[in-house]
C-alpha cells in the first residue's frame, strides 16, 4: 500500500523532470533561433582595480530572455549547452556582442572598457575558437587587447597540452587570458604551474566564507601572495562587504568584481556605476595609459 503522500510526492518528482526535460530539448532546438532573434543577451559586471577604485573592464555573462520561456539563467542553459556540444554558438555570439558593444560606446563617446567573454573548455573540441575569436575582433576592426578570455578552470578529461597550446596561441593572437573560477576544481595548483593565465578568478566561494573560519584569510592571503610570485594578477569575485574589499586590498589583490560594486546588467540600462551615490570613474583607455 502506498501512502497518498508518497504518491503525490511521485507525481510531482516525475512532472518535474519531465518539465526538466523538455526546457532541456526547448534550449537545445531552440538556440540558434534565440541568437538569431536576440533573445540571447550579453550582460556586464564591472570590474574594480583595487589600487584606484576605477573600473578597468567590465565580465559579459550570458542571458536568454526567451518569449515563451521567460529569463533562463545560465545556471540552467550554460551546462545543458555544454553537453549538447552546442556551448561554443553561444560563446562566440556573446563575443559578437561585447565587440558590438565596445563600438557603440565609441559611437556614444563613453569611455572605452575592455570585456571579458567566458568559454568552456568544450568550445575547443566544435570549433577553432582562438581563430573563431580572432576574426570576430578584426570584422569588428578592435584590437584583441580589448577582449580578455575567460577559461573555466580544468577538469579531468580535457587534454591537458592541447588546452595549453590553446593558451599559448590566444596570446600569440594578442588576447589576455584569465583563470574563471580558481580553487573549485582539484588541480588549481599544477593548473598554476603549468598554464601560462595571465590573472586567475579567486571563486566566490573563497571571498564569501571570509570572517567565516580562521583558515580562511590564511589561504586567500598566501593564494595572492604566491600568484603575484609568479607573476600572475588576481581577481576577487563575488566581493558584497566592506569588510572583504578592505582585507583583499590589503593583502595587494589586483581587481574586485561583485554586488557591492554593480549586479549584471544590460547595455546602457545603467551607464553609470555608482557607489555610496558617487559615479565609479572608468580607467579610460584613450586618456590614461593602458594597463593590463
Ligand atoms: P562566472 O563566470 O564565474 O560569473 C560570475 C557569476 O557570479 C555571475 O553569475 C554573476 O552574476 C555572479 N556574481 C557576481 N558577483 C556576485 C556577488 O557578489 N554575489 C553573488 N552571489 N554572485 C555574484 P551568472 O551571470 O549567473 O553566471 C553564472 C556562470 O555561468 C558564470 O560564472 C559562467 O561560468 C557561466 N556563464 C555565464 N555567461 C556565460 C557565457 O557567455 N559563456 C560561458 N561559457 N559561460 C557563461
Ligand atoms: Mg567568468
Ligand atoms: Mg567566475
Ligand atoms: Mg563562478
Amino acid at each position: 500500500i502506498i501512502k497518498n503522500s508518497e504518491i503525490e510526492y511521485y507525481s510531482f518528482y516525475t512532472e518535474d523532470l519531465k518539465e526538466k526535460l523538455e526546457r532541456k530539448r526547448y534550449i537545445i532546438e531552440n538556440l540558434d533561433q534565440a541568437i538569431s532573434d536576440n533573445y540571447i543577451q550579453a550582460y556586464y559586471q564591472s570590474i574594480i582595480r583595487s589600487s584606484t577604485g576605477a573600473i578597468c573592464a567590465k565580465e559579459a555573462l550570458a542571458r536568454w530572455n526567451d518569449p515563451t520561456l521567460g529569463m533562463l539563467s545560465p545556471g540552467e542553459f550554460i551546462p545543458v549547452l555544454e553537453e549538447a556540444k552546442l556551448l561554443y554558438k553561444l560563446d562566440l555570439r556573446i563575443a559578437e556582442l561585447a565587440l558590438q558593444d565596445i563600438k557603440r560606446r565609441k559611437e556614444l563617446h563613453l569611455p572605452i572598457v575592455r570585456f571579458s567573454v567566458n568559454i568552456s573548455r568544450y568550445d575547443f573540441e566544435c570549433c577553432d575558437m582562438v581563430s573563431e575569436i580572432s576574426k570576430r575582433v578584426r570584422d569588428a576592426e578592435l584590437s584583441p587587447e580589448m577582449l580578455i578570455i575567460e577559461i573555466t578552470e580544468t577538469v579531468q578529461g580535457i587534454d591537458q597540452e592541447y588546452l595549453k597550446e590553446q593558451i599559448r596561441r590566444f596570446h600569440e593572437a594578442g588576447f589576455n587570458v584569465w583563470m574563471d573560477d580558481f580553487g573549485t576544481g582539484f588541480s588549481s595548483l599544477d593548473v598554476l604551474q603549468d598554464f601560462d593565465f595571465d590573472l586567475i578568478k579567486l571563486d566566490m566561494q573563497f571571498i564569501q566564507s571570509f570572517g567565516l573560519n580562521r583558515k580562511n584569510p590564511v589561504i586567500i592571503k598566501k593564494l595572492v601572495e604566491m600568484a603575484y610570485e609568479l607573476g600572475i594578477d588576481t581577481l576577487a569575485e563575488g566581493v558584497e562587504t566592506k569588510e572583504q574589499i578592505q582585507f583583499l586590498k590589503e593583502i595587494g589583490c589586483d581587481k574586485l568584481q561583485g554586488f557591492y560594486y554593480d549586479k549584471p546588467h544590460a547595455f546602457m540600462s545603467k551607464p553609470e556605476v555608482t557607489l555610496d551615490g558617487v559615479p565609479l570613474k572608468y580607467e579610460d583607455k584613450n586618456t590614461e595609459p593602458f594597463q593590463t
